[in-house]
Order: C-alpha cells, then structure tokens, then sequence
C-alpha cells in the first residue's frame, strides 16, 4: 500500500491528531487529545459569514487576502504589539498557519539547507520541512524536573546547530504542546543567533492571545528582527474556528515575495466570505480578548487543579490551551509503572480519556517519554467528565 509513497513522506504515518480522534471516536473516549474546542465561534464571526456568503462574495480571493483582511491585520499587529506591517505587501493570507509554515519553508530553502527548531515541535514542522527538501536540525526542551527551569534549552546546544546552510530558525511561542512562553532573553538570545548567522526567524504565534503568565513577546519586535522575521498566527485558536483555516504570515516585502512564490501555487487563495468573517474577528474589542483568556485560566486552572490531585506531576502551562503531565505515579494493569507515553496513552483510551504521546513530536523520542498531552480547549463539563474517569488511575505500589 506504502509502495507508491514518496520518498520525502516516508515515515511520517499518519498524524497523531488523526489517529487519537479516530480512536477516541471509535472507543467513546474523551477526546482531550486533538487540540480543537468542543464548543463554537463567536456568534458576531459566524454572522459575518453568512452575511458574505449572503453577499454574494462566491468567488476566488486576491492572492494575498481580500484588501479589508490584510488591512485588519496591519491594525491588528499595530494595535497589539506597535507592529507596523503594510497589509499590501506584507502580510499574506493562508489556509492555516498550516500553509504559512508549509509556503514560508517552500519559499525560503533550498535542498539541503538547514533549519533549526525545537522539540517537541508541532508535527507538521518536521513533514514541511522535509517536503521542502530542507534538513531540521533539533535542539531539546528540556523536560521540568531537572535542575534548569521548566521547559528551559541549553544554549551552548542551540548556538552549535547554526552553521553556514541554516536557513531559517523555527519557532513557536506559546510553545505547543509544552505551554511555554519564550522570555525576552531567550528571544533575544536567539535573535542574536539569527543576525549572527543571516538566519531568517519563522515565528510561529498561533496562541498569541492565550498566556495566563507572562507576556507574548511577538519575536519581531525584538530590536532588529522585524527585517528577518516572519510572523504567523491565524485565527482558529483565538476565536474557537479550527475549521475555518483562515491563517497568514507577516513579513517584510523580501521575505513576503518568498511566501507568495509559494503560496500561488499551493492553495493560490483561501476562503473568501471567511476571509470577510476574519475581519470583524480581528477586529473584536479588547474585551472580547479579555475574555478569552479569563475563560482560558478557568480551564487550565480547573484541569491542571484535578490532575496534579489524581497524582499527575506537573506544573500549570504559561500558555496555549495544552497541559503536559506525567504519569510516573501510576501502574499498569500488573502493578508496574507504565514503560512509555504510548503505553500510558492506550491505557487512558481504555480508561475512556484520549491524550496525545508526545514522543511523535521529537526527533529524539526518548525525551518525551514520560508525559502525555492534555487539551484543555473543551468545555467545563467535559473536562470534568474527563476527570471522574480519570480517578480510577491506581498509583504504583512503591508510593501506595
Ligand atoms: N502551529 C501550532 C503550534 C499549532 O498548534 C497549530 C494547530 N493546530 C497550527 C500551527 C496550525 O494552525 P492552523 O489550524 O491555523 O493551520
Ligand atoms: N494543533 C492541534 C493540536 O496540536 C491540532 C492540529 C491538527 O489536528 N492538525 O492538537
């Protein structure tokens, strides 16, 4: 069946998010796996849809994004973070921040350049690298626990991974799935590398308005990143509309030229009446944002509250609406600790809760085997209802 499969797919699989809805579905388990909300968009968003489905706006949009769209975000990123971005030849409007990754590492390396990220990363990062025919060079987050702080990198680790083929350093603040929000200085540290090396910063900022802690500190406003850094984000976290693929990239004209290159001849265009919709998103209050996040700490606060009570170890995420949790308290079937995340994961699928096996999203498994993924995007009766069958998780016998 694989014998037909390129070369620069093979060994991928199936993405993880696939294979735990799928099972969560079949197995009637809680899905707090794939991270989606399991409650719907705003209501002025879904009107503003339909009005422009209504309108009659049926046809295919401009190639970077209906001008109301761009210019939305150009006040955004003003408004936001004192960015000033053109929308016209700056900002490019994706199906995704999905496809602003893919079109971004498609219009920036060539065969054989390098591109440096962190992991656990998002999975498609490794896929869209290889696909642009490029090499990912990896550097560990160190797990919580050892004697650095949460979630923290070596330096010395980093800066040996740029060398003369780095093209691109890719990055993601708040970090999925850890929940890490990168501090000034270690975006300053990395901005250094970058100006250091002529390395452009693939910036990836999907949960830029969930922090419960901290600050979002957008990488181009780091003193001199605007000109080499490229901005993604959409809108499917921010406003509960996974489905709606209405992502983009902002970037000076040079490196938005990469990106259209691409982009014309990946998707060419996205929705156009969502596109119309993103724009009364985009330009909801300051309340609606707000909002989002008290909402947000609720769930994190309530989730993370209940499992480091079952005897999960953790520690609550800075931000986006994942909490990783390790399971070293807990036995198997047999009285034994569990041997690795995909073990423990089966186990919860079978205990009726789906979560994700974070070692998928490292080039070194072993380190992300000992945790799993929870998302918490779902409402509090789902959560709740996750917890109570949760209960049931029986300690080892060397803490009973
Ligand atoms: N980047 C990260 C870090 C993500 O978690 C996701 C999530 N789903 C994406 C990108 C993809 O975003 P989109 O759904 O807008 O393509
Ligand atoms: N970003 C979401 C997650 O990390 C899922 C994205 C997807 O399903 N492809 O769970």
């Amino acid at each position: 069946m694989h014998d037909r499969l390129s070369r620069k797919l093979t060994g991928f699989g199936t993405t993880i998010f696939t294979e735990m809805t799928r099972l969560a579905n079949e197995r009637g388990a809680i899905n707090l796996a794939q991270g989606f909300p399991d409650f719907d968009g705003p209501e002025f968003v879904k009107d503003a849809a339909v009005a422009a489905i209504r309108a009659g706006h049926g046809q295919y949009a401009r190639m970077s994004g209906i001008p109301p769209l761009n210019a939305a975000l150009a006040r955004k990123y003003l408004r936001d973070y004192g960015l000033v971005y053109d929308g016209d030849t700056e900002i490019t409007v994706t199906s995704g921040a999905t496809e602003a990754i893919f079109a971004t590492l498609q219009g920036l390396t060539d065969v054989g350049d390098e591109v440096v990220m962190f992991e656990p990363f998002y999975d498609s990062y490794r896929a869209s690298v290889y696909m642009a025919g490029a090499i990912p060079r990896v550097a560990t987050l160190r797990t919580p626990g050892g004697d650095g702080p949460a979630w923290s990198f070596d330096r010395d680790a980093v800066r040996a991974l740029f060398g003369p083929r780095t093209r691109v350093l890719l990055l993601n603040s708040p970090h999925n799935p850890t929940g890490k929000v990168f501090s000034r200085d270690e975006l300053e540290f990395l901005a250094g590398l970058c100006e250091e090396h002529d390395v452009v910063c693939v910036s990836d900022e999907v949960y830029e308005h969930l922090v419960f802690d901290g600050e979002h500190i957008p990488m181009a406003t780091i003193a001199g990143m605007r000109a080499r850094t490229v901005t993604i984000s959409s809108l499917g976290k921010t406003f509960s509309l996974t489905g709606w693929k209405i992502g983009w990239a902002a970037a000076p004209p040079d490196l938005t030229f990469a990106i259209r290159s691409a982009h014309q001849f990946i998707t060419f265009a996205t929705a156009t009446p969502l596109q119309h919709a993103a724009v009364a998103a985009i330009d909801a209050p300051p309340a609606f944002y707000r909002q989002l996040t008290a909402d947000y700490r609720e769930k994190r606060d309530l989730l993370v509250g209940e499992l480091a009570r079952i005897g999960f170890d953790l520690l609550p995420p800075a931000g986006t609406y994942f909490a990783c949790a390790g399971f070293g308290r807990f036995a198997d079937g047999a009285g034994a600790p569990f041997k690795d995340d995909i073990a423990f994961t089966k186990h919860l699928i079978d205990v009726g809760v789906a979560v994700i096996p974070p070692s998928v999203f490292y080039v070194h498994p072993e380190h992300g085997r000992s945790y799993v993924r929870f998302a918490f995007c779902k409402r509090e009766e789902t959560l709740r209802a996750a917890v109570a069958r949760l209960e049931v998780l029986s300690p080892t016998s060397r803490e009973s």
